[in-house]
């Protein structure tokens, strides 16, 4: 299922210069039409291709105002059925809204540690960019070979 912007919650991220949608998407799906010149809704943003989607929910899942959902391609989810997560510091609470009006609500933890207790270089020292041309600047063990300033990618 890919994902759409529900224009009644968007607010743009307030006018920032990239929302937290644009920010996350990996595949850089998510536009803010600012002048509403492309979606006739200025200041919200849209998912441009729906249909290279990813289907990753990381936009749904970050965006602040929740106004993001999954639907389906098929006629079920535009007759009235949706998908839509709240996301908590610990887990994602997910409600179903089917056709019907029946509603579920499923629960998933995320994380098994404190939020911000992550250490992300664990026992290793973190990289020095000024050894870039050191022998095992790329692996601390095993097979090393040195640095090749040319092999990065910039930007
Ligand atoms: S993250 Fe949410 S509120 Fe911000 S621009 Fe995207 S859809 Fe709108
Ligand atoms: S679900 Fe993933 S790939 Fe699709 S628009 Fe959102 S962030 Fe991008």
């Amino acid at each position: 299922m890919p994902t759409f912007v529900r224009t009644d919650k968007c607010d743009g991220c307030k006018g920032q210069d990239k929302t937290a949608c644009m920010y996350i998407c990996p595949h850089d799906l998510m536009k803010l039409d600012q002048d509403g010149s492309e979606t006739s809704h200025a200041m919200k943003a849209f998912n441009q291709e729906p249909e290279q989607c990813w289907e990753c929910y990381s936009c749904v899942k970050i965006c602040p105002q929740q106004a993001i959902e999954c639907r389906h391609y098929a006629d079920v989810v535009p007759m009235g059925a949706s998908v839509q997560p709240l996301r908590g510091t610990d887990s994602i609470m997910w409600t179903i809204r089917f056709r019907n009006g029946n509603m579920k609500r499923f629960k998933f933890p995320i994380r098994t540690t404190p939020e911000g207790s992550i250490n992300p270089y664990g026992s290793k020292p973190a990289a020095d960019i000024a050894k870039i041309g050191e022998a095992g600047f790329f692996t601390l063990g095993g097979v090393q070979k040195t640095g090749n300033p040319s092999e990065l990618i910039r930007k």
